[in-house]
């Protein structure tokens, strides 16, 4: 155990951290996974809830008025199926909840989760959520030692549904692509749920356990075949959160194209920006503050390079932009300046997909956020600009009719662009004996 202290949790007398399980809402399986086995590390016993459902729905409408948005009804529908399961005990339980301090309803939702409990009767069960001024201290973890683990599980689980969204379209066997991504996932929790003394050992047992996940991916047997390339934008939680967008990205794949997601690590880098941008506004450019978030920023850097290098040959052709690029892109649309949150990331990086050369982009979002109503009006233009490449916002509450409908319109659409488009997307790595995915066009 490293870097616990004794933690009542929530101020009461409760239980410590120790005696209760955290539990974490699930985000891409393998980043909520990976982030449970760094808790694992420091001495807590944390793990993600059990897939959403029909009951997670369920719980969370009777439990919300309307007024929430789609991911607080997910979230909050998964915590009380946990309490509800035969034989919980609410005294060895408590809850993991992100935060923000933007301008949606992201920071709302751990104090409103707080009073759901409180008034269903679980006053004494914690929603614990790192804070702007106290980071984790809530959890009794301090120190740079447990930011620095979970960056790199944030990049390194955002490897792995690279590599995921890169191979499972062309499988030649059903499931295999799910295989070698889960087995690299159990590969991952067990690399990150050791107790590194040395940051330089656990990043040298990251860098050869994403080794193992190429190979594992590499064996896969593909099909060689051609398929118009998707870039996904939208709200972090609606994007990835699998259950939360009906599974589109599976529909695409399903459908006939290959997906490009924006990974978890860009909406760090967003807020890395974001936060020296309201640095330097309040005037305190070189501030203690800013000093420390430029020393972050350089060891992510740092990290995510050593992450990134030996897989650079895989990922050729599927490069991230510096969030500097994607914040320029948008600037013509929806300067960065004078707006704040995903909505500038979504534009930013939608622009980066058409440059590139994919042939459509969707963005995914909670019906009623304010992010995919906004972009929703800035993509039309973003359209015309780049050749008419269809851009089209999907919005999810967990009443959709028909998808299959909309997928199916939507990929003709992109085929269609695919075959007039003036910019050509460059596959680069090379998969199965030189052989491997390639895009129609
Ligand atoms: S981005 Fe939209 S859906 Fe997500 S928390 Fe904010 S308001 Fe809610």
């Amino acid at each position: 155990m490293r870097g616990v202290k004794a933690n009542s949790g929530n101020g009461h007398g409760a239980p410590s951290l120790a005696e209760r399980k955290i539990w974490m809402p699930r985000l891409t399986e393998a980043s909520s996974r990976a982030m449970a086995a760094v808790f694992r590390s420091f001495g807590l016993d944390a793990v993600v809830t059990p897939p959403s459902d029909e009951r997670t729905r369920e719980l969370g409408a009777r439990h919300t008025c309307g007024d929430e948005c789609y991911p607080t009804k997910v979230t909050l529908g998964d915590f009380l199926k946990v309490l509800q399961a035969p034989g919980a005990d609410p005294s060895k339980i408590a809850f993991f909840m992100a935060g923000g301090q933007g301008p949606c309803r992201f920071g709302q939702y751990v104090p409103y989760m707080r009073s759901v409990l409180a008034s269903l009767g679980y006053p004494d069960v914690p929603v614990l959520g790192p804070t702007f001024e106290g980071g984790y201290a809530d959890f009794g973890l301090s120190g740079s030692g447990f930011v620095r683990s979970a960056w790199r599980a944030v990049v390194t689980s955002d490897i792995l549904m690279k590599l995921l969204l890169k191979t499972r379209p062309y499988e030649a066997v059903a499931g295999s692509g799910d295989g070698a991504h889960e087995a690299s996932i159990v590969d991952l929790c067990r690399v990150l749920e050791v107790a590194y003394r040395d940051p330089r050992a656990q990043l040298a047992a990251l860098n050869r356990c994403m080794l193992r996940a190429r190979t594992r991916f590499r064996e896969v047997p593909v099909r060689d075949e051609a398929r118009p390339l998707i870039g996904i934008v939208g709200e972090i939680f609606c994007r990835l959160n699998n259950f939360s967008n009906d599974h589109l990205v599976r529909r695409l794949e399903a459908a006939g194209a290959a997906v490009w997601m924006n990974d978890v690590s860009e909406w760090i880098w967003y807020t890395n920006d974001e936060s020296m941008r309201l640095l330097d506004l309040g005037g305190k450019r070189y501030s203690p503050q800013a000093l420390g978030a430029r020393i972050r920023a350089h060891y992510q850097k740092k990290d995510e390079d050593a992450l990134l290098d030996p897989l650079r040959e895989d990922f050729r052709g599927y490069e991230e932009p510096e969030m500097r690029e994607v914040l320029e892109n948008a600037e013509p649309y929806l300067p960065a300046s004078g707006t704040s949150g995903e909505m500038v990331v979504n534009v930013g990086k939608a622009v980066y997909f058409a440059r590139k050369g994919l042939d459509g982009v969707i963005d995914i979002s909670p019906f009623t956020c304010m992010n995919g109503i906004i972009c929703e009006a800035i993509y039309p233009r973003v359209s015309l600009d780049y050749a008419g490449i269809p851009i089209r916002n999907f919005y999810f509450d967990g009443t959709q009719s028909d998808l299959e409908r909309d997928v199916g319109i939507f990929l003709e659409m992109a085929r269609n662009y695919c075959r007039r488009k003036p910019w050509k997307w460059v596959q680069g790595a090379l998969w199965h004996n030189g052989g491997g995915a390639r895009r129609a066009g």
